[in-house]
């Protein structure tokens, strides 16, 4: 059994289908206790951003229908660019989320998705060049909790071998790991990699057990589930992971702050 799912999309995303309801009465027939709503908000090229007050208006409908079976909290995930830090720190203080994630889905106003970021960069120049941009978004932008899916930069690489290995960049990840310790933000265990043939977690595990060996403690597990079916998908492989790190609890928010539930209550 598992507790809560952190990181799932409803079609108040452009890339999910599913209707919040559904993602909902999915986790709780998967016997979650409970789950963040994170739709996506991106201000670039990029952009996505739900309207936020029908989003809200939606959230606290289905918060109160389903309240006997699961406990739903409200979030969000932010495309992180320190280019317009204001902008993400104003948008995210504007609304009563309980829960913000901070991902890298750009860097330098490009989309990751696409290959012009890569292109004309070495595997490590641009793995770089992520690496610092976002320990420059965690210097300028204050506020979200958790920051998300942070070595994903291996799913979207150009080159013949994409895997990244913690060593190789272990001075830069370090001290992005420190400055979200520092700054009382975390990580998340993200399982999305296991949808698209990866077969690992964000972050893989080497970054995982460095997090919690420098004091990291705020940690949540999320499947970035776009679909109903994929909510806590390989949750036992990051519950493994969590306790093969040392990790004797798991985050929950409410109101932005963390709340700590053992680990060993849900093996
Ligand atoms: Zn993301
Ligand atoms: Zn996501």
């Amino acid at each position: 059994m598992f507790i809560a799912d952190y990181h799932i999309h409803t079609n108040f995303s452009s890339d999910a289908r599913s209707s919040m309801e559904d993602m909902i009465l999915s986790a709780a027939n998967k016997g979650l206790k409970e789950i963040a709503i994170t739709d996506h908000v991106d201000f670039c090229e990029y952009y996505d951003e739900p309207d936020c007050e029908n989003y809200i208006i939606t959230f606290n409908a289905l918060k109160e229908k389903y309240s006997n079976k699961i406990n739903i909290i409200l979030g969000i995930e932010i495309g992180l660019e320190n280019t317009i830090s204001d902008k993400i720190d104003k948008f995210s203080a504007a609304y009563p989320f309980d829960f913000v994630i901070g991902s890298s889905h750009g860097v330098c106003g490009l989309d990751l998705y696409f290959d012009d970021f890569f292109k004309g960069k070495t595997k490590s120049e641009s793995y770089n060049i992520y690496f610092e941009q976002m320990l420059k978004n965690i210097k300028t932008i204050k506020n979200f909790n958790v920051y998300g899916h942070i070595d994903f930069i291996s799913r979207y690489g150009i080159y013949d071998d994409n895997s990244l290995h913690y060593l190789d960049y272990k001075d830069i990840i370090d001290n992005i790991l420190k400055l979200l310790i520092e700054t009382e933000r975390g990580i998340e265990i993200n399982t999305s990699g296991y949808r698209y043939n990866i077969d690992q977690t964000y972050p893989q595990y080497e970054i995982l057990k460095r997090y919690k060996d420098l004091g990291g403690e705020i940690i949540t597990v999320g499947s970035d589930s776009h679909n109903t079916k994929d909510i806590a998908d390989h949750f036992d492989v990051a519950y493994d992971m969590l306790e093969r790190a040392g990790f004797k609890y798991i985050t929950l928010f409410r109101k932005r702050k963390p709340e700590f539930v053992k680990l060993a209550d849900y093996r």
